[in-house]
């Protein structure tokens, strides 16, 4: 790391401090060239893939858009703030599952399906209804009698 005021490439670490529960470090360092200190904070980032839409083109992931479309499906249904958060990050873990580099907004959409359908049917069907409004009514019917694949969720 490059000391802020010299530009010094030789900076030692004097302390060093875990934060939020051990998601994030805080470094205080020392610049071996003026002997001045700074502070560093480390913290995690999980790179997630790029979306590609069914017109071709791509967009970023974004988990405030995966959020918000979660909250509309369970509008005034009996499942907590906590239970979406937690199909939101088992979700991400699946679409790491299938790339890192690039998902279809296809594989994303079913995968949620597969999980509201254990959460809560009018949730689920609500998600289908619009997600698949696009394609053919036979893949739709066939979707609500699909398999019955359990995904691991934590209630
Ligand atoms: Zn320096």
């Amino acid at each position: 790391m490059k000391c802020p005021f010299c530009e010094k490439n030789e900076t030692k670490v004097v302390d060093s401090r875990l934060l939020k529960e051990g998601f994030s470090v805080r470094r205080r360092r020392k610049c071996e060239g003026c002997a001045r200190r700074f502070t560093t904070y480390e913290t995690i980032e999980i790179q997630m893939p790029a979306v590609a839409k069914m017109d071709g083109r791509r967009e970023s992931y974004r988990r405030d858009k995966m959020r918000s479309s979660l909250d509309k499906a369970c509008q005034k249904r009996p499942i907590s703030t906590d239970q979406i958060e937690r199909v939101v990050e088992n979700l991400e873990k699946n679409i790491l599952e299938i790339s890192d580099k690039e998902v279809t907004t296809k594989e994303i959409g079913n995968l949620v399906m597969k999980y509201l359908r254990n959460l809560d049917p009018v949730a689920y069907v609500r998600f289908a209804s619009v997600y698949r409004k696009f394609q053919d009514v036979d893949e739709f019917v066939n979707e609500l009698k699909g398999d019955e694949t359990n995904y691991n969720i934590d209630k």
